[in-house]
């Protein structure tokens, strides 16, 4: 076509409007063109009309001309200038993650800002210029000024570029294995991903913090990752003792899902103006602003709750990696029990591989027992060998821990003359008794939709009043262990007992404390808690996670057994694991009593190849929910036909396998029926390729059979 003309006016001033292209929180596919008076940048937000509403979009392009014709395209209402433009890196970072994880790129970019940032309502009402972030400042110019007036000083904030190595506290002293870590990851230049292995206490926090170390006094930025939210406050504590004198109290920001929307937005400024050097957070920090970042560190790497698992399902540590590679800095995974996917890479020599073989301070792991539970006659399911494990650590003021990953009373109630169990009445699951400690109460609750009820008196089927609770979870376990020590003080600690925000905090507090012999819990206790005092911890219940559907059983339960392993005996020396089972001879349970990730990992790894599993392939699953099971598969076989076109149209390609549509185990949720497709293949590069012709053509056939839908890229359960 002809390049429209060029009339220039006097003033030298083109009247010619400039288009934008913005991105949408919106759950369409695509961008959206708007006109503007004066040229936006890339990165800057904007008010624009949608429909009947008014939106918050991200400039993602400055097209030379619009998509739709000019005459619909509707005019931007306000360019949103309080930030800086998200950086260009920022853009690649979010346009590649809508792309790999196949969603709108508003549905990625906009989500990954502070919700007042993106909210109409933040501005709406206020005088002009008095945004969110100019009232935060302002706010804090008042602290400011008020701590300055008090204590007589000005308070100069610092900013921008650390001077150089400080050094107020000495660092610890690197044994061997840690210097040549330390130094593998800081030599050469660019991008290189290092798997740091070492079990718990071998020094890898250490690691992380020389290497940080460094990358700020060379002016960069660093972001730590950690798994879940209740380890932030002791990885800050230790990042504030030792960084603070260096980088200032604002130099250090912590994000996570916990955090007030002005924390967040606060912590999210201080990391975009560059304030702060240091980033703390949970997976969402992955999308840190940060442009000045040097160093990236993903500590429990192996931890699944670095995949999100609604909306953009999306893994922060492989996204960390990308992020790594694009910005062309170093990126540390560590753990004591990585990944499979990250082992591969490793053993491959894709990744650097950095090994912590022994414990840093005292060089005794626990010893590790199995307790044969098959000939046995347990105790509220306690072997006499734990009990009087037990014992003999209680008498010698050491703590214990037994482990048990079972929220609730009784994961059922049980009829015992007709054999009816409790289940949901809006799911196909049991219902699990709950102990109401402050009405002194039993009730029935539904651990899938929430659902809860009175424990019924009586046998709905045979009216027999002879209900039982069946089999045990923490809060019976507690009653059990206060029965069977009464001397000793047991503290129970899980998502229960922790609900109240700072609660997890105090408990664990007093674990620190000594207040505390015996300590219940479930994998909440498990992740990164350094007991002092722990000499003994017992496992219950290992083998419900042994004999599951899915492929990663094993890996999950040997990580969490090695976990919780690494709770005792950090500072005592002669700790001992008991771990409880009905299948000692298991792989699994024989490479856990050697401590030996890498005999476990080799042996699980050349069974994945065997049965073409991942790493061996790539997979992406499809779920679909509707009211009836029949319809939830009538569309994923439609879809999987429409597939299956698809890779018979390209008969060059490596192939992509479609499984057949299944139902999902627990098939009812709220009312709810859910079934999933899998699709396999050995090419990275082919699935991604048949997901975009052939996604685009499922909103369509979801409608018509009212369905709702959702893929899942490299899915963790399958
Ligand atoms: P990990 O992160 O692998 O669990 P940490 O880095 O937390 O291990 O180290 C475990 C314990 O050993 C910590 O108390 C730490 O202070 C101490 N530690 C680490 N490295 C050394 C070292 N080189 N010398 C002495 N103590 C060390
Ligand atoms: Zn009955
Ligand atoms: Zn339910």
């Amino acid at each position: 076509g002809a390049a429209p003309a060029t009339a220039t006016s006097e003033d030298g001033i083109s009247p010619e409007p400039c288009w934008v292209r913005v991105a949408l929180d919106v759950p369409l596919m695509g961008v959206f063109d708007y006109r503007s008076a004066v040229p936006v940048s890339v990165g800057v937000r904007v008010a624009v009309p949608f429909g009947r509403r008014t939106l918050i979009g991200l400039v993602v392009a400055q097209p030379e001309r619009p998509d739709l014709d000019p005459g619909q395209i509707r005019d931007v209402e306000t360019i949103l200038d309080d930030v800086p433009p998200m950086s260009a890196a920022w853009m690649r970072m979010v346009a590649f993650a809508a792309q790999y994880y196949q969603r709108p790129l508003g549905e990625v970019a906009l989500p990954a800002l502070p919700g007042s940032l993106r909210k109409l309502a933040s501005y709406r009402g206020k005088r002009s210029g008095a945004g969110p972030v100019a009232r935060l400042d302002a706010r804090q110019a008042r602290a400011g000024a008020k701590r300055s007036k008090a204590t007589g000083e000005t308070g100069g904030e610092r900013s921008g570029a650390v001077a150089g190595p400080v050094d107020v506290l000495p660092d610890t002293v690197l044994n061997e294995a840690q210097n040549t870590a330390v130094q593998a990851i800081l030599s050469g230049q660019g991008y290189r991903t290092a798997l740091l292995h070492g079990v718990t206490g071998s020094g890898k926090t250490e690691v992380y913090l020389h290497v940080a170390r460094q990358i700020l006094a060379a002016g960069r930025q660093v972001l730590m990752l950690v798994p879940e939210i209740n380890l932030t406050p002791q990885f800050e504590q230790a990042l504030r003792r030792r960084f603070e004198p260096v980088v200032g109290p604002a130099g250090i920001a912590v994000m996570h899902s916990g955090l007030s929307e002005g924390e967040r937005l606060q912590a999210w400024l201080a990391a975009q103006r560059g304030q702060a050097r240091l980033v703390l957070g949970t997976r969402l920090a992955i999308f840190a602003p940060l442009q000045e970042l040097g160093l990236i560190v993903v500590d429990e790497e192996h931890d699944a709750s670095y995949k999100q698992q609604d909306g953009l399902r999306y893994s922060a540590r492989d996204l960390a990696v990308w992020r790594g590679h694009d910005l062309g800095i170093p990126v540390v995974l560590g753990s004591a029990t990585p990944a499979l996917e990250t082992w591969d890479h490793a053993r491959r020599g894709r990744y650097l591989y950095l090994s912590l073989p022994e414990r840093a301070r005292i060089g005794e792991l626990p010893t590790i027992r199995l307790v044969d539970t098959r000939r046995l006659a347990l105790q509220h399911g306690l072997s006499p060998h734990l009990i009087n494990a037990m014992r003999e650590r209680l008498a010698r003021q050491e703590q214990v821990l037994v482990f048990l990953n079972r929220r609730g009373y009784a994961p059922a109630l049980h009829c015992h003359s007709c054999g009816w169990v409790g289940n949901c009445p809006r799911c196909t699951a049991y219902m699990v008794m709950h102990r109401d400690a402050r009405a002194g109460r039993y009730v029935m609750q539904c651990h899938h939709c929430g659902w809860r009820q009175p424990v019924p008196r009586a046998c709905p089927d045979c009216k027999d009043q002879d209900l039982q609770p069946m089999g045990r979870g923490t809060q019976r376990l507690e009653e059990h262990l206060a029965e069977l020590f009464p001397g000793a003080r047991v503290l129970r600690i899980d998502a229960d007992s922790t609900r109240r925000k700072g609660s997890a905090e105090a408990l664990f507090g007093q674990v620190h404390a000594g207040e505390v012999d015996i300590l219940i819990g479930t994998q909440m206790v498990a992740k990164g808690h350094d007991f002092a005092r722990l000499g003994l911890v017992g496992v219950l219940n290992a083998d419900s996670m042994l004999f599951s559907h899915d492929f990663r059983a094993p890996e999950r339960l040997f990580a969490q057994l090695m976990q919780v392993a690494g709770r005792a005996g950090r500072h005592l020396g002669g700790a001992e694991v008991l771990v409880q089972t009905g299948y000692p001879e298991q792989s699994v349970y024989q490479a856990l009593l050697r401590h030996d990730y890498d005999g476990f990992a080799d042996h699980a790894l050349a069974e994945r190849k065997t049965a073409g599993l991942p790493p061996y392939s790539y997979q992406a699953l499809l779920s679909a929910e509707a009211r009836e099971l029949a319809q939830a598969l009538a569309f994923l076989s439609q879809a999987r036909e429409l597939a299956q076109n698809q890779v018979q149209a390209r008969p060059g390609a490596t192939a992509v396998t479609l499984y057949d549509p299944v139902p999902l185990r627990i098939v009812r949720i709220a009312h709810v029926e859910r079934a999933q497709l899998l699709l396999e293949s050995a090419s990275r590069q082919a699935l991604q390729r048949l997901l975009q012709v052939w996604l685009p053509d499922l909103p369509m056939l979801a409608q018509t059979l009212r369905v709702r839908w959702q893929i899942e890229i490299d899915p963790l359960e399958i």
